[in-house]
């Protein structure tokens, strides 16, 4: 599968992103590359501009700021999974960094790129040949879904590995525009739709991550559902931090990913958790309030069922093993 023409933008630093984001339309960013180029090989995605911003230097770093520590949208998923800050402070997402793809396509990926993931359907991550025989769907070039007919809405899954992490750990995204900078918490980011699950302006430019330090220590586990082990996209994925104090979880949050069009924060995790001793029967309290928050439907080639189910044994297993001594 051939690439589409397109004009390709290097700017040498962010204020010369900033203007290619204002000057041209019908542009898409370019980080690593390992989602974008497969999908315009696709022909998923037809840009006229493509705006390479791996020449951003300042965009590469994992630092402390303040007491938490920030880290550029083009440092790699390699990076973070090699950094001993982030491993000795913010393990979960170290954990979920190393499951994404392979080593090869972890060494070009990135933290921005891994958080702006288009979202994956059966009927959509497919050639133009496919898609033409098939139908076109509302997320590209149609009018119906075919997973869900009847509706107008698109459902197709958010598939990046390390949002639910970072939804733990209560991250914040710093977003770059012509006017300025803004900073919102990482939740508010998605949207519930596959076709725009994502809040982001086209002159706007996601250019970093913040972990505050009050969720820095805490312990961090992260389970995935995949079909190929060394490789997959997660078809289902769950990720738990949980701070101890005395025998007693003292804090706990859940996030679930792969089973919606946004990563999930799992609702009245953290009340059904903190102030308790960890038990059987607590770990599968858990496990089916996560489960309630996985909206699987039939995008991917495991049925609903089985990845709702395995949200339920993941969240269930990862609580007791965060909660282990
Ligand atoms: C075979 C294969 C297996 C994979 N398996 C997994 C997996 O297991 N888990 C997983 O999470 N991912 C997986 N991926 C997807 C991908 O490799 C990762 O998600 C990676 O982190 C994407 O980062 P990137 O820098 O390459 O993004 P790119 O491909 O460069 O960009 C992805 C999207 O984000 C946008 N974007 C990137 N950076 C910014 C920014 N700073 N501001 C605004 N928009 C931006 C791009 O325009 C594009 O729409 C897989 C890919 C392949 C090909
Ligand atoms: S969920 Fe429906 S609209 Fe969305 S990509 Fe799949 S078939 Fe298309």
């Amino acid at each position: 599968m051939s690439l589409p023409q397109f004009k390709l933008l290097r700017p040498r630093n962010l204020d010369e992103a900033l203007v290619c984001l204002t000057k041209y339309a019908n542009l898409r960013v370019l980080a690593g590359g390992t989602d974008l180029i497969p999908s315009m090989r696709q022909k998923l995605f037809e840009p006229e501009y493509v705006l390479d911003i791996r020449r951003i230097a300042e965009l590469k770093r994992i630092r402390e700021q303040g007491s938490g520590v920030e880290i550029g949208a083009l440092t790699s998923l390699t990076a973070i999974d090699h950094s001993d800050l982030l491993r000795r402070r913010y393990p979960v997402l170290t954990e979920a960094a190393a499951t994404v793809a392979s080593p090869v396509l972890r060494n070009m990926g990135t933290i921005g790129g891994n958080i702006c993931l288009d979202t994956r359907c059966l009927w959509y991550n497919q050639s133009l040949t496919w898609r033409k025989g098939c139908g076109f769907c509302i997320k590209k070039d149609g009018d119906l879904c075919h997973v869900a007919p009847g509706g107008q809405k698109c459902w197709a899954a958010f598939s990046g590995d390390t949002p639910p992490a970072l939804l733990c750990l209560n991250a914040e995204i710093e977003i770059a525009s012509p006017s300025g900078l803004r900073r919102i918490p990482l939740q508010e980011f998605y949207s519930n739709d596959g076709a725009s699950y994502r809040n982001l302006k086209p002159d706007e430019l996601l250019t970093r991550v913040l972990l505050p330090a009050s969720s820095a220590g805490y312990r961090g586990v992260y389970r995935k559902l995949r079909i190929r082990g060394s490789i997959d996209y997660p078809l289902a994925g769950v990720a738990v931090v949980m701070k101890r104090s005395n025998g007693h979880i003292a804090d706990a949050r859940l996030a679930v990913t792969a089973v919606n069009p946004r990563p999930v924060l799992v609702k009245g995790a953290t009340e059904l958790l903190a102030g308790k001793s960890m038990d059987e029967a607590l770990a599968e309290a858990a496990g089916d309030l996560a489960a309630k928050a996985a909206k699987p439907l039939t995008t991917s080639a495991l049925t609903p069922e089985y990845r709702r189910e395995m949200i339920r044994v993941f969240a269930k297993r990862a609580v007791l093993e965060a909660a282990s001594n």
